[in-house]
């Protein structure tokens, strides 16, 4: 059966020292079920959705089986929560082996909810369906969205409940990654490993991620300026497509550059820098408008780790990370007017784009805009009936809009489909994720998830099924809360 399925795994993880991780098996459900089965993922990993179906799929995601050629793991792991350095590890995950793709390509096959491990500290190991459904909802989306995230293959109901404010039918996600190295991995080497430790995992990290960083010069202090532009890049798109994450916290930021860890994440409505869905996020710490810098403290702590690596003085090591932080700003805004200039139809640079963004920003804000639908309505040249669109200050800001477009040599029909490309018709509402949940969680039917994976799955389509899903929630329905650890 494991044939038939396309199970290729090969554990470059396992050969670290045992230091980084503790080998175990997950923990046996009673009643393993696929819910949800990504059938182009599986297809990409060289799995057969069918064998996985027919066959012990179930076994394997519920984690009940594992696959041949599979060395289950739980990865040691520290982290700064909410800027509080603490131990933690998988406590409620294991990367169950690297599934080698037909195309070569090497992928994290993790199973999220599999039980207690070392490092669940109090926690019960397990996840309950709710929240891994929509954490296969989102990052999925986001995939589709073009910005880089780990995805989703599967989410296995357990025939057993979970117990949190009330008892929750339990499930395990399947998640996939390019890998699950973290900046918080680096501050466990850093803080309980030797050098050598530290070594071999920015080692690692390079052959596995920036294998085009050659051996030479500094590879450390490469490897320090490669995940910098890779998160600039990374935090600018979040920026763009109004994704709030939540719980930017060092264990949730990959070295590979992919956004990991959907708990309290969400998508922005009204245009407000000072949206938090946290419910836990009592200071706004991981505010919208906030994330570009977190992500620069986060990466203070990764460079911080990497000192000795920098340099044997340490005046000079720190004098090098200092410079390569200080990118962070330059290269963050860099991909943050291109992608906003993409949005406005604007080819070219001229001076004056950055404030023409930024006051169209402000409008929203002061009117408050429904973020991603101003977009939408700007592509379509549609008024809406929002109170931005009436008002006088948008009509001025509008003329000189079109006047930096007519200034570009570049077609109105040009300047149309950059737009389109840019702006998508549909993000994964709140209140839509939240009825595809209920109907899923509550009585048992995925028809609404699966309409709204297919909807979400082609965001630059603008098919008239997507009209309904571009929609606000008919009433004001209060304040949106998210969750951490559910
Ligand atoms: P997060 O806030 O999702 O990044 O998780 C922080 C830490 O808590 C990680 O080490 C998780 O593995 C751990 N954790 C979260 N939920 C549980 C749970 N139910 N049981 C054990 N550990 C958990
Ligand atoms: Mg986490
Ligand atoms: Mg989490």
């Amino acid at each position: 059966a494991s044939i038939k399925a396309g199970w290729n795994f090969d554990n470059s993880y396992a050969g670290l020292p045992k230091f980084f991780f503790t080998r175990m098996e997950p923990s046996p459900v009673s009643a393993p079920k696929i819910a949800v089965l990504n059938e182009p993922l599986a297809a990409a990993l060289g799995l057969d959705a069918k064998a996985l179906q027919q066959e012990d799929g179930a076994a394997v995601f519920g984690g009940n089986r594992v696959p041949e050629g599979a060395q289950p793991l739980a990865q040691a792991y520290a982290g700064h929560q909410f800027g509080h350095f603490t131990m933690l590890g998988d406590g409620r995950a294991l990367l169950i082996g690297e599934q080698m793709t037909p195309s070569g390509e090497r992928f994290d096959i993790q199973l999220k909810g599999s039980g207690r491990t070392p490092y669940s500290r109090r926690g019960d190991g397990r996840a309950a369906l709710g929240p891994m459904l929509r954490e296969y909802i989102i990052s999925e989306a986001m995939h589709a969205l073009g910005v880089p995230t780990t995805r989703s293959l599967a989410v296995t109901t357990t025939g057993e409940n979970v117990i949190r404010e009330s008892e929750l039918p339990g499930a395990v996600l399947t998640r996939i990654a390019a890998s699950h190295i973290r900046v918080g991995t680096f501050e466990y080497a850093a803080h309980w490993g030797t050098e050598d430790d530290l070594r071999t995992l920015a080692d690692y990290t390079l052959q596995r991620h920036y294998p085009e960083i050659e051996a030479g010069e500094n590879r450390y202090l490469s490897l320090l300026q490669a995940v910098i532009r890779q998160q600039a890049e990374l935090i600018a798109k979040w920026q763009l497509v109004g994704f709030i994450h939540g719980v930017m916290n060092t264990d949730n930021m990959t070295l590979s550059g992919e956004t990991i860890d959907y708990g309290p994440c969400a998508f922005m409505d009204v245009y407000n820098p000072g949206t938090v869905f946290s419910s836990i996020d009592l200071h706004g710490r991981y505010a919208y408008g906030n994330q570009p810098y977190i992500g620069a403290w986060n990466l203070t702590v990764l460079a911080e780790t990497l000192l000795p690596l920098l340099h044997d003085d340490r005046e000079d090591a720190i004098e090098m990370a200092e410079e390569a932080i200080a990118q962070f700003n330059g290269l963050f805004s860099a991909h943050w007017l291109k992608g906003m200039r993409a949005k406005l139809g604007i080819f070219g640079e001229e001076p004056e784009d950055e404030s023409l963004i930024k006051n169209l920003l402000m409008l929203m804000e002061k009117y408050r805009a429904d973020y991603t639908n101003t977009f939408l309505a700007l592509t379509f040249d549609k008024r809406e009936d929002s109170v931005l669109f009436g008002t006088e200050e948008f009509a001025s800001w509008k003329e000189q809009w079109q006047g930096r477009r007519s200034r570009q040599s570049e077609s109105s029909e040009a300047s149309y489909q950059l737009m389109r490309r840019s702006n998508p018709a549909v993000i994964p509402r709140n209140y839509r994720v939240e009825e595809a949940l209920e109907a899923a969680v509550q009585r048992d039917d995925y028809s609404v998830m699966n309409r709204l994976l297919s909807v979400l799955s082609r965001p630059f389509d603008y098919s008239p099924d997507q009209a309904e899903y571009a929609k606000l929630p008919a009433e004001a329905c209060g304040p949106y809360r998210t969750f951490c650890g559910t």
